[in-house]
C-alpha cells in the first residue's frame, strides 16, 4: 500500500462530512440565502475573532480577493520571496489587479525581513514609487517547512505595517496548525491582522473551500470581488456542510498530524545521507535534503522521488533540492514507520 505524503490536500472527506453534505439545507448564496453557507461563515468569524467571513472556492482565490480588496491598481503589495502568494498563485494580484509586488527576503523560520519590509513601506510623498497598500504574511509557512510565526513575530509585523497605515493580510492556509502548535486560540494569534484566508481542504479534510475573514466593510467589498472573479456560487451549502464538520470536529486532531511529522523527522534525522533541520519541524510538514558532494539537486531529487514511489512512499519536491513530506488524517503512526523503512531502502539503493 502506498503512503501518500505529498500533501495534506489529499485528505478525503470523512463519512460524517458526506452525511452532512447530503442533508444540507441550501439556497442561492449569491443572494445570501444559503443557510448552511451563512452558518459556516458565522462559525468562521467566531473562531477567528473577526467580524465577518466569506466562503470562497479555493485558498488561491481567497488570497487574490484579499489583495484586490486591499490594494487598487498601481498600489504595491509586500510579499515574502518564499511565499505561496508569490510563487504558486500565478502572479494573480499583479496580473489581474495591476499591483506590483515588492518582494522581501524570508528568514528560515518564515519571518519576513523587517528591515526590508520597513524599506519597502513607501513614503506617500515620493512620486517615483508605487504606494504600498498591503503586507502579506504566511503562517504556517509552507516553503519554510510548516514553521510557525508566534504572537510576538506577528505583532512585530502588524505594528510596523500599521504604523504606516498599511493593512496586513495573512495567508493562513494552515492557520489552525499554527494555533494548535502554539497552544493558543487562533483568534488570539491573528488579533492584529486585518484579513486572513484559511483552507478547509487541507488538514481539516473538507473536500472543497476556504474562508476569508476580516471586518464587515472588508468582507462586503470582498464579496463583490469574488463575484468579479466568478467565485459566486449558488447552492454551495453542500460544500459548506463539510466545512462545518471540519471546523467543529477536525481542528483538535491536527496535534496527531504534528506528532506524526515529528516522528517522521526524528527518524529521518538518524539517516546519515539526509540533511534536516529538526527545529523547523513544528507542524505537519517535514522538509529534508539528500546530501551529496558531487550530484546536483536535479540529479538527486527526481530519482529519489521515483525510487521512493517504488517503495510505496509518495513525496513532493520543493525546489532547490528540497523534498517535502506532509502528514494528514490519512496517515497514522504505523504508516510513519513503514514510510521510514521505504525511505531507508531508497537511500540504500541510491546513496549507499
Ligand atoms: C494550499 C495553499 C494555498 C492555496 O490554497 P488552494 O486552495 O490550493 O488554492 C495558499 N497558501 C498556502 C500557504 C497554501 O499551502
Amino acid at each position: 500500500m502506498t503512503i501518500d505524503l505529498r500533501s495534506d490536500t489529499l485528505t478525503l472527506p470523512t463519512d460524517e462530512m458526506r452525511m452532512a453534505m447530503a442533508r444540507a439545507d441550501v439556497g442561492d448564496d449569491v443572494y445570501g440565502e444559503d443557510p448552511t453557507i451563512n452558518k459556516l461563515q458565522e462559525l468562521a468569524a467566531e473562531l477567528t475573532g473577526k467580524e465577518a467571513a466569506l466562503f470562497v472556492p479555493t485558498g488561491t482565490m481567497g488570497n487574490i480577493i484579499a489583495m484586490l480588496t486591499h490594494a487598487g491598481r498601481g498600489q504595491a503589495i509586500i510579499v515574502g520571496d518564499q511565499s505561496h502568494i508569490y510563487h504558486y498563485e500565478a502572479g494573480g494580484a499583479s496580473t489581474l489587479g495591476g499591483s506590483p509586488m515588492f518582494v522581501v527576503p524570508t528568514h528560515k523560520d518564515g519571518m519576513l525581513d523587517l528591515t526590508r519590509v520597513r524599506a519597502s513601506l513607501t513614503d506617500e510623498s515620493d512620486d517615483h514609487v508605487a504606494r504600498t497598500a498591503l503586507v502579506c504574511i504566511e503562517n504556517t509557512h509552507n516553503s519554510c517547512g510548516g514553521t510557525v510565526l508566534n504572537q510576538d513575530q506577528m505583532q512585530m509585523i502588524t505594528d510596523l505595517a500599521h504604523s504606516r497605515h498599511v493593512p496586513v493580510h495573512m495567508d493562513g492556509a494552515r492557520a489552525f496548525n499554527a494555533a494548535i502548535a502554539l497552544g493558543i486560540p487562533l483568534a488570539t494569534l491573528i488579533q492584529n491582522v486585518d484579513s486572513m484566508m484559511f483552507c478547509l481542504s487541507k488538514g481539516l479534510s473538507a473536500p472543497v473551500g476556504s474562508l476569508l475573514v476580516g471586518n464587515q466593510e472588508f468582507i462586503r467589498k470582498a464579496r463583490r470581488i469574488r463575484k468579479l472573479l466568478g467565485g459566486g456560487m449558488r447552492q454551495a451549502g453542500v460544500l459548506a456542510a463539510a466545512g462545518i464538520v471540519a471546523l467543529t470536529t477536525r481542528v483538535e486532531r491536527l496535534v496527531e498530524d504534528h506528532a506524526n511529522a515529528r516522528l517522521l523527522a526524528e527518524g529521518l534525522a538518524e539517516l546519515p545521507q539526509l540533511e534536516i533541520a529538526l527545529e523547523r519541524v513544528q507542524t505537519n510538514i517535514v522538509i529534508f535534503k539528500v546530501k551529496s558532494t558531487h550530484l546536483s539537486s536535479d540529479e538527486i531529487v527526481a530519482p529519489f522521488l521515483a525510487k521512493a514511489r517504488e517503495h510505496g512512499v509518495l513525496l513532493s519536491e520543493m525546489g532547490e533540492g528540497r523534498i517535502r513530506a506532509v502528514t494528514h488524517h490519512g496517515i497514522d503512526t504505523a504508516q510513519i514507520s513503514t514510510a521510514l523503512n521505504g525511505i531507508k531502502k531508497t537511500l540504500l539503493e541510491l546513496h549507499p
